[in-house]
């Protein structure tokens, strides 16, 4: 137990931690060039939180959040997602008085008790985005837009767009009864989670994975002919938005959430070589939400994307770049005795912005040279007691294998003349 971590859960070891950099990097590029501002959240939340602002039919709420009392006897919750905390800090934070549209992304850690497989964790990471403040379809388009800008921008192609509106507390009570009418007859050939499912939320019957669900779903009506004329025009005005953009998308009408505050537009993006795990991205519409955790009124939309689906699909394409880790210059003391003034010249060198490595395990000169080729050292800068004697070292470069005696004034120059270079 004390060496194995929980189940559900992965180290980010060393030799992979400058791949999450990476993609940290470029999703940061990404919201810099779309204008979205970082938002950071606790990792936890009061339970209440998510209960609304998930909705507790969902499978989240149902049955994979990690909840606890804490020693104050309060129900606290780890984020199983992270909109509704955004949500929470818009409105504790009145972000809305400084400007009418907040667009704001977060990356972080969320936890879900789910049954671990490749891609599936129970802690694992997303970005999201959030868009808070406007109702119109030209931020779903725009948000639509980052997505897949981000996603071709890591190397990714094989991408597919999935498409849908779930409508609005106006037109979709209509479509939930002309769906329900449809499944009555079928609702003993569904699974246990969907029978339940038909009563509570019934459209969620729809994305239901399991074969005999889906198979009873075939030719359910769909929501598109039961959308008000607010809700048609949003959509096909999105269409048009995304058509202008050049992005294709295929029109999916089981991308259902079927809850009161998720309105309008859904979407997911696929990457199908990952296979069981392909959906790496997936969003929506929210109108009703602010007001469902106690704001004003106020539309809004987001995305998450899942970081280890990505990583794991830049791995199976060798889309990860080669990252260096060489270093400018290796310090090698040969002996203890020269420890004090190698450390000295590491410090000089750091304090330069030179990349600097020395001896710690004060071992012998074949050690140290093999060790500053492990780092890829572009120099090694051997001090002997002779050297140490006449305040200098012996500065070797390791690409032409010349070996100059120069004073510790000069190593700084040196490497920096050759690094330039
Ligand atoms: P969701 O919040 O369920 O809409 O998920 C958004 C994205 O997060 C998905 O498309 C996945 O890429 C990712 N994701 C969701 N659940 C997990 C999980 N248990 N492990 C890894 N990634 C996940």
């Amino acid at each position: 137990m004390l060496v194995t971590g929980p189940r559900g859960t992965k180290d980010i070891l060393p030799e992979a931690s400058g791949n999450w950099q990476y993609i940290e990097q470029v999703v940061r590029d990404i919201c810099r060039l779309y204008l979205y501002k970082e938002i950071r959240t606790p990792v936890f939340e009061h339970t209440e939180l998510f209960l609304r602002g998930i909705g507790e039919t969902t499978d989240i709420v149902e049955k994979e959040m990690y909840t606890f009392t804490d020693r104050g006897e309060r129900s606290l919750t780890l984020r199983p997602e992270n909109t509704a905390a955004v949500v929470r800090s818009y409105l504790e934070n009145k972000l809305y008085a400084d400007t009418l549209l907040n667009k704001l992304f977060y990356i972080g850690p969320m936890f879900r008790y789910d049954r671990p497989q490749a891609g599936r964790y129970r802690q694992f990471h997303q970005f999201g985005v959030e868009a808070l403040g406007s109702k119109g379809p030209a931020i779903d388009a725009e948000i639509i837009m980052l997505a897949v800008q981000l996603l071709r921008k890591l190397g990714l192609d094989d991408l597919t767009l999935y498409l849908n509106s779930v409508g609005c507390p106006q037109c979709r009570p209509i479509y939930r009864e002309k769906l329900q009418d449809f499944l009555r007859e079928k609702t003993l050939h569904l699974c246990s989670d969907c029978q339940s499912r038909f009563e509570r939320n019934p459209m969620r019957v729809l994305d239901c994975k399991k074969e005999k669900c889906t198979e009873q779903t075939q030719g359910a009506p769909h929501i598109a002919d039961c959308l008000c004329d607010e809700c048609s025009t949003h959509f096909n005005q999105l269409k048009s938005l995304l058509t202008l953009a050049e992005v294709d998308f295929i029109l999916n009408p089981r991308l259902v959430r079927g809850l009161d505050y998720y309105t309008k537009t859904a979407f997911e993006i696929q990457y199908s070589p990952l296979g069981a795990q392909s959906a790496v991205c997936g969003g929506g519409r929210y109108d009703g939400l602010v007001a469902e955790c106690g704001g004003q009124s106020t539309p809004g939309i987001g995305f998450a994307i899942g970081i280890e689906r990505i990583l794991l699909a830049l791995e199976k394409q060798n889309l990860l770049p080669v990252i260096s880790n060489a270093i400018d210059v290796f310090v090698a003391p040969m002996g203890s005795d020269m420890q004090g003034i190698a450390f000295k010249l590491l410090c000089k060198l750091r304090e330069k912005g030179i990349t600097a490595e020395m001896d710690f395990m004060e071992k012998g000169i074949k050690w140290q040279m093999k060790q500053a080729n492990k780092y890829s050292a572009k120099f090694v800068a051997i001090i002997g007691e002779e050297e140490a004697a006449q305040n200098k070292v012996m500065l070797k470069n390791m690409l032409t294998g010349v070996q100059e005696l120069v004073s510790m004034d000069e190593v700084q120059q040196k490497i920096e003349l050759d690094v330039e270079a």
